[in-house]
């Protein structure tokens, strides 16, 4: 099924066809068809974001707080509106399941509301001063024009994450979204446009990476690059950026720990487990990726792990009764496998999947599988597997528990299983992750602060903090 869109940039309010003939071939990850070819940004549409942007700033950041909210409010009731239509273009173009789809855009349309909510408290603060002729104020306010890079994993949340609340704080925004996944931002500068943004105030710029990033790198009038995708871009925006003297904030991958302690409730860990590594086929930088289980009840916890596993069922994410779709491409199988492989090679044993079921193309699906036996210098315990692919190994000492998943280089969630509240603020504390969840498996709630510590970044997206990412703070010394 092939879709017309009619262009992959907005600029100044409008839909822009570009000054080449550049475009994105989007294609549908089950099946490899062609679903679009959206015509493309580079340098000169990246340039002519960037200005409108910059032109827009001085009139959206001088509204105020409500009038800009209203905005945010308006999207919002448009994405609940067409959250099953948004929904079914994602998955067409990404592949997750339908009802994760749908329920992204509802978690990315949340953001825009929380931040419309939560820009009218914006409250500044008055510093005690020295004398009784002089007053201290701080305030808070907008950067300038911020530049969004997106990957394709969430391509709705990740947007609207940072966009809801930049743009809510008064800032105006270019954004690039991944190439494999611009129809899903397509629609949500739609929606900003029936919303009745002033013009300028959101451009989006979907195309070819390098030339877009080198724009938004090299243009003054960008103040802030918000990034989230692979540590490799992240650090090189970071480096050149910061060179700019831009504030760069940057959400990369992680390793994120899986830890069930001997008096956890099994039963709690593995479904948590199951939602947490096998949603977007493993495809997200806080799946579980090593699950360390204690020695005590191993055995229990595998049993149980490998029947949840087992009874997954693969098929097109377009269909509801699927819960594990393809992956976003060929080459993230690819990816999979090899680390698959590397634990084979190194004594791994595979307890359930390394197989798939007949009609399920083995080039765009990878098996939910579980691995035991797998060395801690493999591929799948040392690297993000974003995919469904699981290493469940045995620990015994809490401290040399603690001392293996805290020498990752990366820091982003963990997840902790026990009843136990002392082990739960022990371990929680002392587990050098940005986040961390007991009992449970979702960090992504508009009401907090999600990011990471060491080498997953230094952002936080969501909540109070996420907020504050996008204003800079003005010190008033006033004297009468
Ligand atoms: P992934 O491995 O998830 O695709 P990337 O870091 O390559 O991670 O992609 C995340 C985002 O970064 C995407 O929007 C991608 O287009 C963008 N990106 C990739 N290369 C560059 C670049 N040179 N400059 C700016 N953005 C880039």
């Amino acid at each position: 099924m092939s879709m017309k869109f009619e262009s992959g940039i907005y600029i100044d309010g409008k839909w822009v066809q570009p000054a080449s003939k550049a475009v994105l071939d989007v294609h549908n990850p089950a099946t490899g068809e062609l679903i679009a070819s959206v015509p493309a940004a580079g340098r000169a549409e990246a340039q002519a974001a960037v200005d409108a942007a910059a032109t827009a700033f001085k009139g959206w950041s001088n509204l105020n707080a409500n009038q800009r909210a209203g905005y945010l409010r308006k999207a919002n009731a448009l994405f609940i509106e067409r959250a099953d239509e948004i929904g079914r273009i994602m998955t067409l173009e990404q592949g997750k399941p339908i009802g994760e789809a749908v329920g992204e855009v509802l978690w990315g349309a949340d953001y825009l509301l929380w931040y419309a909510e939560e820009i009218r408290r914006s409250n500044g603060t008055i510093v005690p001063s020295d004398s009784l002729n002089t007053r201290f104020y701080l305030r808070r306010r907008a950067r300038g024009v911020v530049a969004c890079i997106t990957p394709w994993n969430f391509p709705n949340a990740m947007l609207l994450r940072k966009i809801a609340p930049a743009v809510a704080a008064g800032n105006t925004i270019v954004a690039k979204p991944a190439e494999e996944t611009p129809l899903s931002a397509i629609k949500i500068f739609e929606v900003f446009h029936d919303a009745g943004f002033p013009a300028g105030v959101l451009n989006l710029v979907c195309g070819e990476p390098a030339p877009i990033g080198d724009v938004f790198i090299e243009s003054p009038a960008v103040r802030q690059i918000s990034f989230t995708g692979s540590t490799q871009i992240g650090r090189m925006l970071s480096e050149r950026g910061g060179k700019q003297l831009k504030k760069v904030t940057v959400e990369l991958g992680g390793v994120a720990p899986f830890i069930v302690f001997p008096d956890a409730d099994i039963d709690v860990a593995v479904s948590n487990l199951m939602a947490g590594k096998f949603a977007n086929q493993g495809q997200s930088c806080v799946a579980p990726n090593r699950v360390l289980v204690h020695q005590d009840i191993f055995d229990v916890f595998l049993a149980a792990a490998t029947k949840a596993v087992s009874a997954l069922r693969l098929g097109h994410g377009t269909n509801p009764d699927f819960e594990v779709g393809p992956m976003i491409s060929p080459e993230a199988v690819t990816r999979v496998n090899a680390q698959l492989a590397d634990a084979k090679k190194r004594g791994a044993v595979v307890i359930t999947g390394d197989s798939l079921p007949a009609g399920i193309d083995p080039k765009r699906w990878c098996s939910p599988t579980i691995l035991t036996n797998v060395p801690a210098d493999a591929m799948v315990t040392c690297e993000e597997t974003f995919g469904p692919l699981v290493a469940i190994e045995a620990f015994t000492s809490e401290q040399a528990m603690l001392d293996s998943v805290n020498a990752s280089e990366s820091g982003l969630g963990a997840y902790l299983f026990t009843k136990d509240l002392a082990v739960a603020h022990r371990v929680s504390e002392a587990l050098e992750y940005g986040m961390v969840v007991i009992n449970g498996a979702s960090f992504g709630y508009v009401q907090t602060p999600f990011g990471g510590t060491k080498g997953s970044g230094d952002g936080r997206e969501g909540g109070q903090d996420g907020l504050l990412e996008y204003q800079e703070l003005q010190y008033i010394n006033l004297n009468f």
